[in-house]
């Protein structure tokens, strides 16, 4: 779980994982399934070098979870979690945004079932609904196709030793995907994309977790 981003979007001190939200934390909601499963063997957090949050949290002490160090980017917050991970190459890992906090079991399930059985692994995404503009200076220059876009989501699901060396192969190309797929995809697999829900929103603005906490609530995780 990359979590070391410093939220910079969200424009608040506390980084978004740690906002508050159905009487827990975001982390706490992102990690919540993945905890309550037992196909789970461990779970890697990657957190900033400065933060102090994440270990006063009571699921920091459970056994399954440890914390690594993240990077500048993204890939690197990943990067630096699958290094720490003493698994065979043929292992499934499943990387998931620590500021997604309303993913299901039954997405989780979907993702499992189809990228499980194939050798590129998968994600989560939705198709887009909304049509598209390119901008020029804030005009409307042209209207990009959307069929056939999609809206990645995370979990993401990969095999460990396939995921590693195609972020480790992105570094020394000095690329950074924004996603685990994109890494793939620059070696030539094609991961499969398993249709998840709108509703796994990423907090990324005060008003997502407004959303979040609508969507948890409605759920009766408070
Ligand atoms: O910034 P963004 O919303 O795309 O971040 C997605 C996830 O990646 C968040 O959970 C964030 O904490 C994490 N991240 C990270 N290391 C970074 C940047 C983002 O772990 N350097």
């Amino acid at each position: 779980m990359p979590a070391a981003g410093s939220g910079q979007r969200f424009g608040q001190a506390l980084p978004k994982q740690y906002m508050p939200l159905a009487g827990r934390t975001v982390i706490e909601c992102s990690l919540a399934p993945f905890l309550a499963d037992p196909r789970c063997d461990a779970v890697v957090v990657a957190v900033a070098a400065n933060d102090e949050r994440f270990a006063r949290l009571p699921l920091a002490s459970q056994a399954r979870v440890c914390t690594v160090t993240g990077g500048n980017q993204r890939a690197d917050s990943v990067l630096a979690a699958l290094e720490s991970i003493q698994a065979g190459d043929d292992e499934w890992v499943l990387v998931h945004d620590a500021a997604r906090p309303c993913v299901t079991r039954a997405e989780i399930d979907a993702l499992l079932e189809v990228a499980g059985s194939d050798s590129d692994g998968g994600l989560l995404a939705v198709p887009l609904a909304d049509t598209l503009k390119l901008e020029v200076a804030g005009r409307a220059r042209e209207t990009p196709s959307r069929e056939s876009l999609w809206r990645a989501l995370t979990p993401q699901m990969f095999r460990l030793g396939a995921l590693r060396s195609a972020l480790q192969a992105a570094r020394s190309a000095g690329r950074s995907p924004t996603d685990e797929a994109q890494a793939l995809e620059w070696q030539g697999r094609q991961p499969r994309l398993v249709a998840g829900s709108s509703l796994n929103l990423k907090i990324t603005t005060a008003a997502d977790l407004v959303l979040a906490a609508a969507i948890l609530s409605q759920r009766g995780d408070r």
